[in-house]
């Protein structure tokens, strides 16, 4: 079991600076009006969408531009509304965090499953080995930790076919290999009983009934199926570059334990930060559709305070940063994040000589 450092009184300044702030402003974390009328929007976007594209679209290009924007209000909700409600951000009472957290259901994925791949794995273990949002298997090396292989030379340009296999591997694979070992990545978790299992076999019927079922009610199969790889490889495009913007680039950390030891350089607060970039938040239209994953470092030290309030916060950390000598990096742009990831994709694609090279350079 890894271990952090002991904190050096970063955290504890950071989260008294951060509670004053909501103190003094008499803001609630959670249950924002903001909130829920991005939810409303979300929903409704993806309902017409969905509606349009099954029942009214005639031509091919038609049901290709519906089926875009399907994708982006799929991956909406994905950032918006159940990443927030599956931390316990979106409201201060459970059961609404529970109802909202099943619209990743309704997406099919299980809630169940992603609050341990999500809130344990990658959360705790952020660029590490026991991070599950890093680990493309054989087939992609994202981390300076993982093993090299010659094909990854060409990772740079191959990869975007397998981030776009991310959502049909998750519908058809993750989730029923997960329960089946008891396992993610390298963390064990309960199997889901009970309600929970009820859930997610639920929201697995729901999910194929209206995404397969309903469709090919009206339309051939072959078309029902077409629509389904063109939308899911969108979704899946859109949130796998979105993850990887936050923690695959040059700028991120990847630390390693101390040698012979399970003991890292960091506490956990200076990992999460040091481990983590935020980008493009000056772009309103960015922070209002990535639910606050272009701010990804104030997510992860405080991930039970909801989205909405995350460019108030940053300016917070940021200063509690710069006193405390933590590194805090934003890319201003979107496109500067994207080229970092690029050039990181590149760099971990090399030679260990080119790469050590690169690295002392
Ligand atoms: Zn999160």
């Amino acid at each position: 079991m890894l271990k952090f450092a002991d904190d050096s009184g970063f955290h504890r300044e950071v989260k008294r600076r951060v509670l004053e702030y909501f103190q003094r402003t008499g803001l609630s974390q959670r249950d924002s009006p903001r909130m829920y009328l991005k939810t409303a929007v979300l929903v409704l976007w993806f309902g017409l969408s969905y509606a349009l594209l099954v029942f009214a679209a005639t031509t091919f290009w038609q049901g290709a531009l519906l089926s875009f924007s399907l994708s982006l209000a799929m991956a909406g909700i994905g950032f918006g509304i159940q990443h927030d409600a599956n931390h316990g951000a979106y409201s201060s009472h459970g059961a609404i965090n529970r109802l909202m957290g099943t619209t990743l259901d309704m997406l099919g994925a299980s809630s169940y499953l992603w609050r341990f791949k999500h809130n344990v794995s990658h959360h705790t273990y952020t660029n590490l080995g026991a991070d599950d949002d890093i680990n493309l298997g054989p087939f992609g090396r994202l981390s300076p930790a993982q093993p090299r292989r010659r094909f990854h030379r060409l990772q740079q340009f191959y990869i975007w076919a397998l981030y776009g296999l991310l959502i049909p591997h998750w519908h058809f694979v993750y989730d029923f290999k997960n329960v089946a070992r008891g396992q993610i990545a390298q963390n064990r978790f309960p199997r889901p009983r009970g309600l929970h299992l009820v859930e997610l076999i639920a929201g697995k019927a729901v999910f194929f009934g209206w995404a397969f079922v309903v469709p090919a009610l009206f339309h051939p199969w072959w078309v029902v199926l077409l629509y389904y790889a063109g939308t899911s490889f969108v979704l899946s495009l859109v949130l796998s570059v979105v993850f990887q913007l936050a923690h695959c680039v040059e700028e991120a950390d990847f630390p390693e334990p101390r040698p012979g030891t399970s003991r890292l350089p960091n506490a956990w607060a200076v990992h999460q930060v040091e481990t983590t970039i935020d980008f493009a938040r000056g772009s309103r239209v960015l922070t209002w559709y990535l639910g606050g994953l272009n701010f990804q470092i104030e997510h992860h030290l405080f991930p039970r305070i909801c989205h909405v309030h995350y460019p108030r916060v940053a300016d917070i950390v940021q200063a509690v940063c710069a006193e405390f000598g933590v590194r805090y990096t934003a890319h201003e742009k979107l496109f500067g994040a994207f080229s970092s990831h690029w050039r990181w994709l590149g760099r971990m694609g090399r030679p260990p000589a080119a790469e050590r090279r690169e690295l002392e350079g």
